[in-house]
């Protein structure tokens, strides 16, 4: 007997349909001898539709009551797909996060998990039961509900399968697995058969949505057997582990954007000793992630510096660099938005110079221009203007060699024709 965690992403339990074949599934898996735990997200759009009601009511709503709406949707969830696998005439019982055993530390919206407790999960299973878990949400040590940010259920589910010592963690989705690049975008990507935590780390931290970050973190961390696949049929899906193997000759094994990218520009401040660290310190007590940073050169003493941030924490950091104006000054602070960050990701870069210059080439190619850069050793990101975005991923995946001759379908059955 093994024992599996499923997990459901949105669209895969987006109406009472899909939510009974998901019931299905999950009993199909129990009936071939497995125990089971299966980790849900709010149905189809729900969550969007939840945050949108918000905003109705407020610009900036306070992250505490977000929390609170937003693992709402994850709870029908939960109870929904109980009552139909009850109705499949199988023992279940759902649980919020916190019942779970979800301890979490206190930032509202991108929550930690400190502790995972699982003895009532692990009671539940002892006793029969399917045991559904509410995704993306926790408890902090205070008593206040707290949520670990957009897509996090899967991190729910690698963390829970490593806390009760799953065999397998079973993502299952809206495409059949992980590809080169998103398959919406590339409809000749290439599935991959497997991919390492390290890459699938740096592309889901780039922006690939098929994985939050934070579980392909846990799943590195505690070696746990993850495998991404399709809601809708029964192929075989993406196996993520420590070292994937590589096909001959391919330096780039996957594409990643991210659209939610704002760049920040400091004018006109003094060349003097501590001035990075004291606007990125500021930024880091604010809580705001800063992704890459330029400076460019220095004129009369006074120099520019550019730095990307998360589009969602824009006005935040606006706020907080207007906060220490009387301590630093500068001329001017300016913003820019509809850019987006496009990174090539490959274990295989390391030992092939060039792969860079061939990125700049593509894009300007396409007739856009770069506005910053960032490396590392398996990634190049460029930050581009977004009109152009699906040429650019589209003209990379073919200057990299992932086309294939496949078409991928994506979004479920209906879509395929
Ligand atoms: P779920 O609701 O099941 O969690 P998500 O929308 O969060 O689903 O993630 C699946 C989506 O991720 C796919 O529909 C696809 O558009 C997107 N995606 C982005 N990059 C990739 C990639 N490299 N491989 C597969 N899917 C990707
Ligand atoms: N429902 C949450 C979201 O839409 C969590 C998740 O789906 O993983 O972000
Ligand atoms: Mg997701």
């Amino acid at each position: 007997m093994a024992l599996f965690v499923m997990k459901f992403g949105g669209s895969s339990v987006g109406d009472t349909e899909r939510m009974q074949r998901v019931a299905r599934r999950v009993v199909e898996k129990q009936d071939e001898g497995n125990q089971v735990v299966v980790v849900v997200s709010a149905m189809g759009d729900t969550t969007d539709d939840l945050i949108d009601q918000a905003k109705l009511l407020s610009k900036e709503p306070p992250l505490r009551e977000m929390d609170m709406l937003m693992t709402t949707g994850e709870q029908i969830s939960i109870s929904l797909l109980s009552i139909a696998i009850h109705a499949e005439g199988r023992k279940a019982v759902s649980f919020t996060g916190w019942q779970a055993g979800f301890r979490t530390d206190k930032e509202h919206s991108r929550a930690r998990i400190t502790d995972i407790q699982p003895q009532r999960v692990q009671a539940a299973l002892d006793e029969g039961n399917i045991v559904v878990v509410a995704g993306f949400q926790g408890i902090s040590e205070d008593g206040e509900i707290t949520t670990f940010g957009r897509g996090g259920s899967d991190t729910t589910a690698v963390a829970l399968a490593a806390a009760i010592s799953a065999d397998y963690c079973e993502i299952y989705t809206d495409v059949d697995g992980i590809y080169s690049t998103d398959p919406r975008i590339v409809k000749n990507a290439r599935k991959l058969q497997e991919i390492s935590y390290d890459e699938m780390l740096e592309l889901a931290n780039l922006g690939a949505a098929v994985l939050h970050p934070r579980a392909v973190e846990y799943a590195k961390h505690n070696q746990v057997r993850l495998v991404v696949r399709s809601s809708f049929n029964h192929n075989e899906g993406t196996v993520v582990k420590e070292e994937a193997k590589m096909e001959q000759g391919v330096v780039v094994s996957g594409i990643a954007y991210d659209k939610n990218v704002a760049r920040i520009s400091i004018l006109g401040v003094s060349h003097i000793p501590g001035v990075l660290a004291q606007v990125f310190g500021t930024l880091a007590e604010a809580k705001i992630d800063v992704d890459i940073i330029v400076q460019s050169g220095v004129q009369d003493g006074k120099a520019d510096f550019s730095f990307t941030v998360a589009l969602t924490d824009r006005e935040r950091a606006l706020q907080v660099i207007n906060g220490i104006r009387s301590s630093l000054p500068f001329d001017e602070v300016t913003s820019e938005d509809g850019l987006v960050k496009v990174s090539i990701v490959g274990a295989g870069m390391v030992s092939h110079p060039g792969v860079a210059a061939k990125m700049f080439d593509v894009i300007s190619k396409e007739d856009v221009n770069i506005k910053m850069v960032s490396t590392s050793e398996i990634k190049v990101s460029c930050v581009i203007e977004g009109t152009k975005l699906n040429e650019v991923v589209k003209a990379l995946h073919t200057a990299y060699g992932l086309d294939t001759e496949s078409q991928v379908f994506v979004g479920g059955p209906q879509d395929r024709r």
